[in-house]
């Protein structure tokens, strides 16, 4: 019995196929024991006009990769034989094509001397790989057709139909990552006293020598109380990554001492904003400086 199949990934370049012995068949010469582990095609016709025709005419079909791949073996000169004998020469003339992701397909029974692609060859899908025939283990013209997923024979339709890839599809392009900050944006800051550059460019995780390009600052070391420091947008506020690492709180609670980080609400701001507890680094400071 054949049936007509709809593949999405054809083998035959005709483009309608008739299966006419399926993955698994125990039908003779197949058994339970050794089932038929590839699917014969033959071309569009029915088993009346196949017969009334004589199979030889689809000699003629060509045979195409169902996909992308390399050609990893190739048979070709072998001729019909009566006693074919088992192991490889079973499949008589053939091709492996070798996909990627450890999938491979084989093309089996291909006429003498049809074989259009030597070792090596990249081929694309629906490229002429050889034609139809009837050598190696065979009592009629069809191809038989494998898929191998590494290195173990699977029933090849879901490839055929397109419910699996032989070739995987290329993830999509990654999208940008949306910038949290446009780039227009920017911020000014107020120089308080005894703050210093570097604190400022920590503030908003920059660098001293982009505030000072930024601002026009000549000497990094003069900058004035209630000078406005313009924060440029790209970095504001700066992607994780760009995060100085926290300094000890030991730190942070002398430099709050010495007046680096301002005082009341603004430095309770300053602070969170660096990453750091205003809290924890308050009790610090009053250990340090004696206060209950
Ligand atoms: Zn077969």
């Amino acid at each position: 019995m054949s049936r007509a199949v709809k593949l999405k990934n054809n083998v035959l370049q005709s483009g309608k196929t008739w299966m006419t012995l399926a993955y698994g068949s125990t039908r003779p010469p197949y058994s339970a024991a050794r089932p038929h582990n590839g699917v014969d095609f033959i071309r569009d016709y029915t088993d009346e006009e196949a017969k009334r025709l004589g199979i030889a005419k689809s000699s003629e079909d060509i045979i195409i990769a169902a996909d992308a791949g390399t050609v990893v073996e190739v048979q070709s000169r072998l001729a019909i034989s009566k006693n074919p004998g088992n192991g490889i020469l079973e499949f008589g003339n053939y091709v492996l094509i070798d996909h990627g992701g450890g999938l491979q397909t084989r093309y089996a029974h291909l006429a003498q001397n049809s074989v259009t692609v030597k070792v090596g060859d990249k081929v694309r899908k629906g490229q002429p790989i050889g034609t139809m025939g009837m050598t190696g283990k065979s009592n009629g013209v069809h191809l038989h057709f494998e898929v191998w997923k590494n290195r173990l024979r699977v029933d090849p339709m879901p490839y055929l139909i397109g419910t699996k890839d032989l070739v995987p599809k290329p993830a999509p392009a990654p999208k940008p990552p949306k910038s949290t900050v446009p780039a227009s944006t920017s911020r000014k800051h107020t120089v308080i006293r005894g703050e210093t550059l570097s604190a400022i460019a920590a503030l908003y995780s920059t660098t001293v020598a982009i505030l000072a390009a930024h601002n026009n600052i000549k000497d990094v070391n003069k900058i004035s109380v209630g000078q406005v420091i313009k924060i440029p947008g790209a970095s504001v506020p700066a992607a994780p990554a760009a995060k100085p690492a926290l300094k000890p709180i030991d730190t942070i609670a002398r430099e709050v001492i010495a007046g680096k980080w301002g005082n009341g609400a603004d430095r309770t701001r300053r602070l969170t904003a660096a990453g750091y507890s205003a809290t924890a680094v308050q009790a610090r400071v009053n250990q340090l400086i004696g206060t209950k």
